[in-house]
């Protein structure tokens, strides 16, 4: 188990699940991992990533907030510690996007960065976090 769902939403524990059983070994999120080379922001080759990201961890908690600020684009976050997902943006997304939300900032729990918060072309494709959160519809 990756994640341990702390909060009362049914769309929430069917992401979680998912997001849960696509981290294994052998799934294609890791045998996709293990085969691209191109990862950049000190993130290594993608089997080391593939490694790291299946080792045996503590699960990640999943808290939600309302975020103060109602125009905020956060989706969510990762604090350090757990995993906050914005109340205010929760009606506004696919079970993909909660599910890509779940493994980018698990890739966050493991270690891996992209610098600044501005999405770009170049992060989705040489990030872990963002390619974890663009490319989920392959996975599931
Ligand atoms: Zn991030």
């Amino acid at each position: 188990m990756r994640f341990k769902n702390c909060i009362t939403d049914k769309n929430i524990d069917e992401a979680v699940k998912i997001a849960n059983s696509i981290l294994n070994a052998g799934s294609s999120l890791i045998n996709d991992l293990s085969n691209k080379d191109d990862f950049q922001y000190n993130s290594g080759h993608g089997t080391q990533v593939a490694l790291n990201l299946i080792l045996v961890r503590e699960p990640v908690n999943v808290y939600s907030y309302k975020s103060i600020n109602p125009f905020t684009k956060a989706i969510g976050y990762f604090d350090g510690e757990a995993i906050w997902i914005n109340l205010r943006k929760l009606p506004l997304l696919t079970k993909e996007d909660v599910i890509g939300l779940l493994l980018h900032e698990y890739a966050h729990y493991c270690g891996y960065k992209h610098g600044n918060n501005f999405k770009s072309e170049h992060k989705c494709k040489h990030s872990v976090p963002y390619y974890l959160s663009e490319n989920v519809k392959r996975w599931i």
